[in-house]
């Protein structure tokens, strides 16, 4: 059974808890954004005041063996530092028996890089590139079989095990989700975890009307599975950035040079299509700031969407389209938002970005519910400085783009399920 962190006995008890902590850093090793790190301090810091003890585990990075750029001892002393009590460090995630077994309440671990071990992700490593499919199959089934090993020593080295790794959620890993069964009475979401889980609710199954989704960014491609949830669940469905000009060639627009993927042309059609049925507003960009070349110093004009000239294209929104989405954002209860609806990395073409971020704090101030989903878009607003004008910032790329295609989380599930 599931068990909440703020009513579990924490006393004289050891934690396991899975974190995030896949931070950046630079090529001295220094973190240079520590987010991650201080998004966990809520949970760790919890499990200490309540007289527990903590074992902290996470990934850095995506090593195909140990490899000293990876090594989480170069967070060390940033982790003690926020912690406020030094962390001491498990060179080798398996061989911290006597370690765990010597904290003490107050103490915390930290282990090495838990994918240092291929048992991790349960995927094989070192295959030769002419491997037979035999061989495949036989890897991977021996890799599954000796992670339940590295799960079990995991999980043996503490009483209870919380997951607030939602970055990872998305994934079935012996750390985010497996070691969960070895705890069935004493396993609990920490506060980030928590907070996200809330987040996706408020939108995908609280949502109050209306209810809009703001989806930009590069490719219809990678968001194909989240706009065919999303048009059955808003009421207003605004598509922008890159992803826009495939569905306004759908509609025979003429692009000129804009980014657009062809083979995703039925695709944009059905959702149109479904759209329609289901009496949702699909709002293209109705006009453009289209560049004669990608670059921020290009020569610029303004012009209707569907009249892209050849040999320019479209880098940012409109006035005329980001008018029509903040009335349509301003009228709205709830709004979720993913994805740029620009090139917002070169300063001539962030202005559309820019005022999505700006329509959503206004929305907010005025009593929306708000969540900024996704990589890019999280980005945008946290370096726009509107990260704590709207009701809630995801810390979860993929993880939260698969939620929002409507998927469970196995790091959720794993929790939740008996
Ligand atoms: P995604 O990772 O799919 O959310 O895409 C984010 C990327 O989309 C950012 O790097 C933006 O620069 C890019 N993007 C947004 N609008 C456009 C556009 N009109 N043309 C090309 N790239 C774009």
């Amino acid at each position: 059974m599931q068990q909440h962190i703020d009513s579990y006995d924490f006393r004289g008890k050891k934690a396991i808890v899975r974190v995030d902590f896949n931070v950046p850093l630079n090529e001295n090793f220094e973190i240079t954004d520590d987010t991650r790190i201080r998004r966990a301090m809520p949970t760790l810091k919890k499990v200490l005041a309540e007289g527990g003890s903590l074992i902290i585990m996470s990934h850095l990075g995506r090593p195909k063996k140990v490899e000293d750029k990876f090594s989480l001892k170069h967070i060390v002393a940033h982790v003690s530092e926020c912690l406020g009590v030094p962390v001491q460090f498990a060179e080798d995630c398996q061989k911290a028996d006597a370690q765990a077994a010597a904290l003490k309440p107050g103490e915390a671990l930290l282990l090495e890089n838990l994918r240092f071990y291929a048992e991790e992700e349960g995927k094989p490593r070192g295959l030769a590139e002419d491997a037979t499919d035999e061989e495949k199959a036989a890897a991977k089934k021996a890799v599954k079989e000796s992670q339940k090993a590295f799960t079990a020593k995991l999980a043996s080295y503490a009483d209870c095990y919380i997951n607030d790794a939602f970055g990872t959620a998305h994934r079935a890993h012996a750390s985010t989700a497996l070691i969960a069964s070895y705890f069935p009475n004493d396993k609990m979401f920490g506060y980030l975890m928590e907070g996200e889980i809330n987040a996706i609710d408020n939108v995908l199954k609280n949502a109050k009307r209306p209810f809009t989704a703001i989806i930009g960014g590069s490719k219809v491609s990678s968001k194909l599975a989240v706009l065919e949830n999303l048009v059955g669940k808003v009421d207003n469905l605004i598509i922008g950035g890159g992803m826009g000009y495939t569905f306004i060639k759908a509609e025979g627009g003429k692009i000129g040079n804009s980014l657009h993927e062809d083979e995703l042309i039925p695709q944009a059609l059905e959702i149109k299509k479904k759209a329609a049925e289901l009496g949702v507003n699909l709002s293209l960009s109705v006009q453009t700031r289209v560049a004669d070349a990608f670059s921020n110093d290009a020569n610029v004009q303004v012009v209707p969407s569907h009249e892209i000239p050849d040999g320019w294209e479209g880098m940012d929104a409109g006035e005329e389209s980001l008018k029509r989405w903040r009335e349509i954002i301003l009228n709205s209860k709830t709004i979720l938002w993913n994805g740029p609806v620009g090139v917002f990395e070169m300063p001539a073409f962030a202005k559309g970005t820019l005022q999505i971020a700006q329509d959503l704090a206004d929305a907010t101030a005025a009593g929306a519910y708000t969540l900024v989903g996704g990589g890019d878009s999280v980005a945008a607003v946290t370096q726009m400085g509107f990260a704590d004008k709207v009701s809630y910032v995801s810390t979860g790329g993929g993880a939260m783009l698969e939620a929002i295609e409507g998927k469970e989380l196995p790091g959720v599930a794993a929790i939740r399920g008996e």
